[in-house]
C-alpha cells in the first residue's frame, strides 16, 4: 500500500465518511480514541460532525468531482447515511477507491424492492409486497392480502418519512408519487408486538461480532428508545436473529455494520423490515453499553482491524433519543442540561449540535443499571426532560438527586 496516500502524517489511517450528520459526529469521537481523525462530506458547514472535525470537505454525495477530491488520500471511504447514487459509489470504485460497503451490498440498503427480493431469495421470512407501477396495484394487492397495506418508497426515504399506511385504496396519493419518479411498493402491514435490531459487524477479513438484540420502541415511524437486550426475549429467538444478520452480512458481503430492523409478529415469527449498512440509532447504547461502541467497531471493520468484544456492560441498558419538542422550551438546552445533571447523574448525554425542531432527533440520552424497568424509566424521563424542559406532574428538579447517585 502506497503509506503517503493512505496514512495521515501520524502514520494511523484516514477513514472518510460520506455525510455529516450525528452518526458521522459519534463516529468522529470514536476516531479520536483510535488516534485518528475523521474525513467528513457535508453539505452544510453547520451540519453535526462539520462542526467538530478538522478535515471537512464541502459537497453533496452526488457530486462526483467533490466524491473524487474527497476521496484522495483516505484508507476507507464510508457512509453515514444512504444516499448516495450507485454510479458514483461505481466510479470510485472503479477508480480504486475503498468503498465500504461496496456498492454491491450497499444496494440492498438503497433500495427496499431489491432487498425484500434478496432476502426472500435467501429464504428470510419478509411482508407479502409487490412493485407498484400503477395506482391499481395496490387495490390489487390489498385485495389478496386485505387492507391496511403500507406503501413505500423503494429508495429515498428515513425515519418514516416515505412509509404510508394506507386504510383504503388512495389512488391520488399514489398517482402523485408516481407522477414524482418515486419508485413505490406495497406491503403487507405485518401484525406485530414490537420491533427488533440485530446489529452486527463484518470485516473485509470476513470476521465478524454481534451484539445482543434490542427492541427498538417506535412512536410516528420514529425510534423513541432502545431496550438492551430486548426484554423477555427467548435466548434462542435471540441467538437465531443474531445468526440471521450475521448471514444476511455474509451474503451480501456487507463490511462495516449491519443493523437488521425486525418485526416480532404477534405470532412469534421474526420478519426482516429494514437494513442499513451504518452505524444506526439502535445501536448509539453501545458507547456506554457495551465493551466496543458501534462508532469504534465500525472503523475497525472498514479498516479491516481485529473487531472489538461486543459484551454489554450492565444487564439493562436503556437509550432514549430526544426529539425537538412540539414548543419552544421555556428552558435553554443549557439549563434542561445542567437540571437533567443534578436529577440524573448517572444518565450519559449525548447532543449532537442541531437545531431543535418538532420531532427533529437532536441527542439521546444513555442509562444502564439491574432493573430493566427502573433504567427506562430515568432514560424516558431524562429524554422528556431534555427535549420539553417539563418533568411529568408530580415531579420536581432536585428530588432523588442522592438517589441517583448511588445508581
Ligand atoms: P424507514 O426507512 O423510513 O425507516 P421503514 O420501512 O423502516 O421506513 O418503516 C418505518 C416504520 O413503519 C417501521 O419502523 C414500522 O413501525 C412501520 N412499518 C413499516 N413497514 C411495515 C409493515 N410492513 N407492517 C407494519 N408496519 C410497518
Amino acid at each position: 500500500m502506497d503509506a503517503s496516500r493512505s496514512h495521515s502524517a501520524g502514520g494511523l489511517p484516514v477513514v472518510g465518511m460520506v455525510g455529516a450528520g450525528q452518526l458521522a459526529r459519534m463516529t468522529h469521537q470514536a476516531a479520536i480514541a483510535l488516534g485518528q481523525s475523521l474525513r467528513v462530506l457535508a453539505v452544510d458547514p453547520a451540519d453535526p460532525a462539520a462542526l467538530v472535525c478538522a478535515d471537512v470537505h464541502a459537497g453533496a454525495a452526488s457530486d462526483l468531482a467533490a466524491l473524487r477530491s474527497f476521496a484522495r488520500g483516505c484508507s476507507a471511504v464510508t457512509f453515514d447515511h444512504e444516499q448516495v447514487p450507485q454510479e458514483q459509489l461505481r466510479a470510485l470504485v472503479a477508480a480504486g477507491v475503498p468503498v465500504h460497503p461496496h456498492p454491491d451490498a450497499l444496494l440492498h440498503a438503497q433500495d427496499k424492492l431489491v432487498m425484500r427480493h434478496r432476502l426472500a431469495g435467501l429464504g428470510l421470512v419478509v411482508p407479502a409486497f409487490a412493485e407498484v407501477r400503477e395506482p391499481g396495484d395496490v387495490g390489487a394487492f390489498a385485495a389478496e392480502h386485505g387492507w391496511p397495506v403500507v406503501l413505500k418508497a423503494a429508495r429515498g426515504g428515513y425515519d418514516g418519512r416515505g412509509v404510508w399506511m394506507l386504510r383504503e385504496a388512495q389512488p391520488e396519493l399514489v398517482a402523485e408519487l408516481l407522477a414524482a419518479g418515486t419508485p413505490l411498493l406495497v406491503e403487507q402491514a405485518v401484525p406485530m408486538r414490537r420491533e427488533l435490531a440485530a446489529l452486527v459487524a463484518r470485516s473485509p477479513y470476513g470476521q465478524a461480532a454481534a451484539w445482543p438484540v434490542v427492541e427498538t420502541v417506535q412512536e410516528d415511524g420514529q425510534c423513541v428508545q432502545v431496550l438492551a437486550p430486548a426484554p423477555g426475549l427467548d435466548e434462542d429467538v435471540a441467538a437465531r436473529a443474531q445468526e440471521m444478520a450475521l448471514r444476511v452480512a455474509a451474503e451480501l458481503g456487507v463490511t462495516g455494520l449491519l443493523a437488521v430492523e425486525l418485526f416480532e409478529r404477534t405470532d412469534g415469527v421474526m420478519v426482516v423490515n429494514e437494513l442499513a449498512m451504518r452505524p444506526h440509532n439502535s445501536g448509539h447504547w453501545t458507547i456506554e453499553g457495551s465493551r466496543t461502541s458501534q462508532f469504534e467497531q465500525h472503523l475497525r471493520a472498514v479498516l479491516d482491524y481485529p473487531l472489538g468484544a461486543t459484551a454489554p456492560t450492565a444487564p439493562a441498558v436503556v437509550m432514549a433519543n430526544v426529539l425537538g419538542a412540539a414548543q419552544e422550551p421555556a428552558m435553554s438546552v443549557d439549563e434542561r442540561v445542567h437540571h437533567l445533571f443534578a436529577r440524573f447523574p448517572d444518565v450519559k448525554v449525548h447532543l449532537y449540535g442541531k437545531a431543535e425542531r418538532p420531532a427533529r432527533k437532536v441527542g439521546h440520552v444513555t442509562a444502564l443499571g439491574a432493573d430493566m424497568a427502573a433504567v427506562r424509566e430515568r432514560a424516558a424521563l431524562a429524554a422528556a426532560w431534555l427535549s420539553t424542559a417539563q418533568w411529568p406532574d408530580g415531579w420536581s428538579v432536585h428530588e432523588n438527586a442522592q438517589e441517583a447517585h448511588g445508581v
